[in-house]
């Protein structure tokens, strides 16, 4: 084996990830020595790979490597969420192309489908997290609905229910008309929007001539409305307590209450109340027992019957009856205005909740729905995070978790949809037969009253009556119950399994903040509550990627980075290591594509040192055997010393940055050895020893490249998985014919404090400033790259008995012809000079470069210069300009200033040499 030119990942990656996962490398090591453990943050069985996926699964990645390495035993377990909506939503999209609804085929038959798309299309993403190259245990794989887990949420569900920490109540919830679904309050976006403000006239039942004016949004609830109220202190209306009102075009008799909860500043100060589809309102109703009307379907239709069965009357009923609520609401206005009601309208912003899922603009609606009671929940799992037993990262993130958690409210984790686990509540028709009522789906409802039966297993009879009629109830689970059992429940609770004993709590968790409360809270309430024990110690709370503006990606705005395509171009390992390396904490990522040719770059680097040190390796192998032996060796010289101390301080540094988290820390600490120490310096100065030039025995030298190279490739695995490990097997040398085993089962770098050494450091500082310091006067002098030039060194004896030890390697990186020593005496004349620690560095240019010519050609480049200067400061002085143009072209300008102003100041910085020079030849 050996290495190709040019690394091709494409004919790497899926070769070492099939191996990986043939051989059992991602499962957990046996024994019973420490363990690092993991659930994966599922992602919906519908989902596809987005930037999110790729940062979320690549920092778990890089985890697991690390601790894999390290000596733990990680179990890292991957799987999907059943998302509920999201996945019925696609089921329904797919009826509808064939003419289909899902009441056209009924619940059995739409459920037998979603599992039919699943099987066919439903885990593209788990392929696609694959080709990331995430190292999880996929014989551990779950999904929220299969057989384990479904057990699972059944015995949460009747513990709580037994625990008195479900309840069933009558409640006005968020409803969105078209998923026909309860949201929870977070599943509702509020964005504000245009409307109206209606000011409507209700007359007084005893006398229609007087009247009272109610400014609203809505006015098509007034169907709905059950009282007025207005503030006990209003002055204005003294005068009314105990008055009847007569609704217009209902009219129904309503009475005018007194609540300090009304506005005096809203519109008029007079409320309409209509506990039926206001949060507020429903408030005000339970104060004082106000009827609440539910005047539409689940639809948003306005329901006839709803009226009817009050036994009201009238024949606004029928005109009113199915009329879609946007709808209603013009012909009411109309009516309104007709009948003399309406008394102004005006325009008015106001703020709008939407379905999160569709958009749809979510009814305030009753309905029977199933609540977790859950301040009991709440306060162990804020205790948690208060005494320490779960560390939030970063910190700043526990502020909003303490406030969210103080702040709860009860939990609504019933939905009104198909696909998901269905609520095992069931309910005897016999015994409940006057709570029952049929919904526009034809399925039971049972009321507020009604009397579940909450059972692990299907009931058979009715333990009240023996009746053996029963239904179960309906609804289904909200997507999160599910997850929020996800540490454990992949874990195969509610048997203790050895999993369970081995890897609960988990070690870490990483996710995107936006799940900080859908997820990340619950899962800790119910760890709390089932295991008696956290679900994770660290929540690793990571950042957004962006685009390069830091504008959010998204469709609409055309500026989404597919993760696949950039893999596929750039190289999974290249993508892998632009996202730690950008991965700071709490600062969203700005994606430029270009960051990523950069670091594509930086791969290419590694293969072309792993080329080299292949190529002068000799006949050894690999240093597997040896490793300490050589690099523990007293004798080496100074670039292997010092190669030696940078390495050791490298391990520590990355050691640190990976156990805090910092993965952009660990990213640019190695990103910093492994180009600008070993690739710049050590390997070229290893051209000397490898030549003999420097220390007598090149077998030393070939060893110590092999090795340094294998602990870079160590290091370097749970970032870049696939070159390093491509690299590690060919150093396993020609005669092995089959892999050596994997560099994932290897041992990560240990700390190696004997190996630093600051005078070496020192030194070798001291060493590379002299070779900078020559180059930079080259580079001034406009020295062509291949001469050779002379330099004199003057300054005192013990600095320059140092550089002369290490001149074969001035004259290498430096391209010195010949040097001089002087601690004392003359200086040349007409050099230019550069000051090093104690020591000047000459370099007597005179005779290499036609001064005068020199001179002209600087001095035509400096009016060049000045001239692009003044036309940018020009343009940037412009309020016109900067009034209109676009930030980046502003900006762009902006660096544009501050390049020639840099070109200019090394310009005359040569002038000023050339000057010297020629002062100090005459
Ligand atoms: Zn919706
Ligand atoms: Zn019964």
């Amino acid at each position: 084996m050996e290495l190709a030119k040019a690394y091709s990942h494409k004919d790497v990656e899926a070769k070492w990830y099939a191996y990986w996962e043939r051989s059992g490398a991602f499962k957990p090591a046996a024994g019973s020595g420490l363990y690092f453990s993991m659930v994966i943050p599922p992602p919906n069985v519908t989902g596809s790979l987005h930037m999110g996926h790729a940062l979320n699964n690549t920092l778990q990645d890089i985890l697991c490597r690390y601790q894999r390495m390290d000596g733990k035993r990680v179990l890292w377990v991957p799987g999907t969420d059943h998302a509920g909506i999201a996945t019925q939503n696609v089921v329904e999209r797919r009826l509808a192309a064939q003419g289909l609804s899902r009441t056209q085929v009924g619940r059995e038959e739409f459920v037998k489908r979603v599992w039919q798309w699943k099987q066919e299309a439903g885990n593209a993403i788990l392929h696609q997290l694959r080709a990331l190259g995430i190292s999880c245990d996929w014989e551990h794989e779950r999904f929220t609905m299969d057989q384990g887990l479904s057990l699972a949420v059944r015995e949460a569900f009747v513990r709580l229910w037994e625990d008195r920490l479900l309840y069933r109540a009558q409640r006005l919830i968020n409803w969105c008309p078209r998923c026909k679904t309860a949201l929870a309050d977070i599943e509702v976006i509020h964005e504000e929007s245009d409307g109206n403000l209606w000011f409507i006239r209700y007359p007084f039942a005893d006398d229609p001539s007087q009247s009272l004016i109610v400014a609203t949004t809505r006015p098509e609830t007034m169907l709905g409305d059950t009282a007025l109220a207005v503030h006990p202190d209003d002055q204005r209306y003294r005068g009314f307590a105990g008055k009847k009102i007569r609704l217009p075009i209902t009219g129904r008799v309503v009475p005018l209450l007194n609540d300090s909860y009304v506005d005096q500043n809203f519109g008029t100060g007079v409320l309409k109340v209509t506990p039926g589809h206001d949060f507020n309102d429903f408030e005000i109703g339970e104060r004082f027992g106000l009827d609440r009307i539910s005047i539409f379907n689940a639809d948003a239709r306005i329901d006839g019957s709803a009226f009817s069965s009050r036994g009201e009357t009238g024949d606004w009923i029928d005109r009113y009856n199915l009329k879609d609520r946007f709808e209603a609401r013009k012909l009411l206005a109309a009516e309104l205005k007709e009948k003399g009601f309406l008394k102004k309208v005006e325009p008015y912003r106001l703020a709008i909740g939407r379905c999160y899922r569709c958009q749809t603009v979510v009814e305030p609606y009753l309905t029977p729905q199933w609540f977790v009671n859950i301040k009991p929940l709440a306060e162990p799992a804020l205790r948690a995070v208060r005494e320490g037993g779960i560390r939030i990262i970063p910190e700043g993130w526990t502020n909003s978790y303490f406030a969210w958690m103080e702040n709860i409210k009860d939990w609504c984790v019933s939905r009104q949809i198909w696909w998901g686990h269905q609520i095992p509540a069931w309910y005897c028709v016999a015994c409940d037969a006057g709570n029952l009522i049929c919904n526009h789906e034809g399925e039971y409802i049972f009321t507020k009253d009604a009397h579940p039966i909450v059972a692990r297993q299907t009931p058979k009879s009715c333990p009240q009556c023996g009746g053996h009629e029963l239904v179960q109830d309906s609804d289904v689970l909200d997507t999160w119950f599910s997850s929020a059992l996800w540490p454990f429940s992949t874990l195969g609770w509610p048997d203790t399994t050895d999993d369970l004993k081995s890897f609960y709590p988990t070690s870490a968790l990483v996710t995107g903040f936006d799940i900080l409360f859908f997820w990340v809270a619950r899962m800790i309430m119910m760890g709390l509550k089932f295991m008696e024990d956290v679900p994770f110690r660290d929540v690793y709370i990571h950042a957004l990627v962006r685009d390069e503006q830091g504008q959010k990606m998204s469709k609409s705005k055309g500026n989404v980075i597919d993760p696949l395509d950039i893999m596929s171009q750039y190289g999974t390992d290249a993508f892998r290591f632009t996202l730690a390396a950008m991965a700071a904490m709490g600062r969203d990522i700005k994606l430029a594509e270009d960051r990523i040719a950069g670091y594509q770059n930086f791969v290419n680097k590694l293969w072309n040192a792993a080329r080299f040190v292949l190529i002068n390796r000799g006949e050894h192998a690999s240093s597997q055997e040896d490793h300490e032996r050589i690099l523990a060796r007293s004798d080496l010289n100074l670039a292997d010393r010092w190669i030696r101390s940078r390495l050791a301080s490298t391990i520590a540094e990355a050691r640190k940055a990976i156990d805090a988290y910092r993965f952009n820390d660990y990213a640019n600490v190695l990103y910093q050895f492994i180009w600008h120490e070993f690739c710049d310096w050590y390997i070229e100065m290893s051209k000397l020893s490898l030549n003999r030039t420097m220390g007598a025995d090149p077998k030393q030298s070939q060893r110590l490249l092999v090795e340094i190279l294998e602990q870079i490739l160590l290091l370097l695995h749970p970032i870049m998985p696939f070159i390093t490990e491509e690299i590690w097997q060919v150093l396993a040398g020609p005669e092995s014919k089959k892999p050596r085993g994997s560099l994932m089962l290897e041992s990560y770098p240990g700390i190696q404090p004997g190996w630093i050494e600051a005078e070496t450091e020192k030194a070798m500082e001291f060493l590379m400033n002299a070779v900078r310091a020559t180059r930079n006067l080259r580079t001034e002098m406009n020295c062509p790259p291949g001469k050779e030039v002379k330099v004199v060194f003057h300054g005192p004896a013990q600095e320059l008995s140092f550089l002369r030890a290490q001149e074969p390697y001035l004259r290498l990186l430096a391209r010195i012809g010949s040097v001089e020593y002087l601690t004392s005496g003359e200086r040349p004349k007409g050099a230019a000079m550069a000051i090093v620690g104690g020591t000047e560095v000459l370099l007597p240019l005179g005779d290499m470069i036609n001064l005068k010519e020199e001179q002209t050609r600087l001095t035509k480049e400096v009016d060049k210069m000045e001239e692009e200067l003044s036309r940018v400061q020009k343009k940037l002085s412009n309020p016109d300009f900067l009034g209109k143009a676009k930030a980046e072209v502003i900006e762009k300008e902006r660096e544009k200033s501050a390049q020639y102003m840099e070109k200019l100041r090394t310009l005359n910085l040569s002038l000023e040499r050339l000057g010297e020079i020629e002062q100090g030849r005459n």
